[in-house]
């Protein structure tokens, strides 16, 4: 390999310097890799001023010793860094870190580069059966810091030159630490998923009616008294759990321009304690299509309908097959065929059935093919904003773009859509993945509070009136990280062009 390694760059050095007299160095490669050519491509005399002045500079050879100027004419050979093979998600990169940055958990466990390296080393250490005592460390360890705490948001993949998502590693670790009975409860929830939205909807009324009894400070307790008996996490679903949504709205399916599925969220969360008690998201989309002349039809069958991303975010990969599969089948039936477009009221879960075509049979992935999903922003910016005159603009509001709008592509039509409806618009400079990522702000919540830190330092120094979003999940991250209320950028529409 190493050898094969050395040919390869005796050829690039060929081609570039002498065949085509080009520049061997870019942006990388440019220290120990390119040394042993420094000479071929400047010549003799030039690099001879180099030594020169190094020497001049440097006489102790204390900056960089080895990079650019090394006599060395093997430097590129030594001292590979070992990649073992682990994983097919993970085996591409090249540990370069320009995913970091996008990393939500950057600052609480591990980014996506150190996750990638901790589980080579892992493997390393497995093969060659060394140092065992760091091994049980790094294996003891590698649950929380590499997988509970990913948000499986797939921002990294975003930045990275080889579009690796460790998500997708993080998913596939997740499947296997799963027993075969919670896969098999996975599958048995994905099969009857209509009876477990109908019993969270009623997990949350009983929660709300809870609280209007005993009062915030009186669930604040009981939630203190659960974790004593019940452990943090089912505690934590308590608090700021938002209430649940109402009633489907009633629609006509003749004369409807296009199919509204409000995702699951939408259909079982419902208001944050302390927002405005006016119409859920699902009434305020269809009145808004009303009023532009573009009716919807939520069909009436949709509870039980979901994108499946619970299921694969966890790494219930048959569960998510079951699914996404039967989601199609009734997008499929409601559409006729695909003749009338599929609006979805929630960014992660437009990206969810966007992205779902390999989990797909062959029979729906034809029928996948012929159907168009469209994402509210998209809907709005393109069919409501145009028929719809502005009359009252909000002063200032802030916005969190999610990471499906940033990885769709729409972040600008959702600011485009926030600047005709209000006089001034923020969109923070830290703004990125909250980290709620549908459960993990309530299982780890210190993972959305590390997310969120810089981006809600910003928009509390900013003092925005309004605060926007298009996902409920990410709106009660962002609620809790700033202490203003975040909500579905619909609300802001309805609100200017009353
Ligand atoms: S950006 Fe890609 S190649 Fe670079 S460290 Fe991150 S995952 Fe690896
Ligand atoms: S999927 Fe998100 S949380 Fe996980 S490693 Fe990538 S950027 Fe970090």
């Amino acid at each position: 390999m190493i050898d094969q390694y050395a040919r390869f760059m005796d050829d690039v050095v060929d081609l570039v310097v002498w065949r085509y007299d080009g520049a061997l160095k870019a942006e990388h490669g440019t220290g120990r890799n390119m040394a042993p050519f420094v000479e071929t491509e400047w010549g003799s005399d030039g690099y001879a001023i180099m030594c020169r002045l190094k020497e001049l500079v440097d006489p102790d050879n204390l900056l960089n010793p080895g990079v650019i100027i090394n006599p060395d004419r093997q430097a590129h050979l030594a001292n590979l860094k070992q990649l073992p093979s682990v994983e097919p998600e993970i085996d591409k990169c090249i540990e370069c870190g320009y995913c970091e940055p996008k990393c939500p958990s950057r600052e609480l466990t591990l980014t996506p580069r150190q996750r990638i390296v901790v589980r080579r080393e892992m493997a390393r250490l497995q093969e060659s059966g060394g140092n065992l005592l760091l091994y049980n460390a790094l294996d003891a360890e590698f649950p929380y810091l590499a997988l509970d705490t990913c948000a499986t948001d797939g921002l990294c993949a975003t930045a990275c030159p080889v579009s690796i998502d460790t998500g997708q590693l993080v998913k596939r670790f997740r499947g296997m630490r799963s027993s075969a009975a919670a896969k098999q409860w996975a599958e048995r929830i994905s099969q009857h998923f209509k009876l477990t939205e109908w019993a969270l909807r009623w997990a949350l009324r009983l929660g709300h009616a809870a609280e209007s009894v005993v009062g915030v400070e009186g669930m604040r307790r009981l939630t203190r008294t659960l974790k004593r008996f019940a452990g943090d996490n089912l505690a934590q679903w308590m608090p700021d759990t938002p209430h649940a949504a109402g009633r489907l709205p009633r629609t006509k399916r003749a004369g409807a321009q296009a199919i509204y599925f409000p995702a699951c969220i939408s259909r079982v969360m419902g208001r944050l304690p302390g927002e405005p008690k006016d119409r859920s998201l699902m009434q305020l989309t269809v009145e808004l299509g009303r009023r532009a002349g573009v009716p919807l039809h939520i069909p009436r069958d949709v509870a039980g309908t979901c994108c499946g991303t619970p299921f694969s975010s966890k790494g219930f990969s048959s569960a998510h097959a079951i699914t996404i599969n039967a989601a199609v089948e009734r997008f499929w039936k409601w559409s006729e065929q695909g003749s009338l477009p599929i609006v979805i009221d929630t960014s992660p879960c437009t990206y969810g059935f966007r992205t779902a075509r390999s989990y797909l049979t062959p029979e729906n992935q034809e029928r996948f093919d012929q159907m168009t999903f469209v994402d509210a922003i998209e809907f709005v910016h393109d069919q409501l904003l145009p028929k719809l005159p502005v009359k009252t603009k909000s002063r200032f509001v802030a916005l969190h773009p999610v990471c499906s709008v940033t990885k769709m592509g729409i972040g600008a039509k959702l600011e485009a859509i926030a600047r005709a409806c209000s006089e001034q618009v923020t969109i923070p400079l830290d703004a990125g993945c909250c980290g709620f990522a549908g459960d993990r702000g309530f299982l780890f919540p210190e993972l959305t509070q590390a997310a969120t830190r810089h981006e809600a330092d910003e928009v509390k120094a900013k003092q925005p009136d309004e605060c926007y979003s298009s996902s409920r999940t990410c709106e009660i991250g962002m609620s809790r990280a700033t202490g203003q209320i975040y909500r579905s950028y619909m609300y802001l529409l309805e609100k200017a062009t009353r």
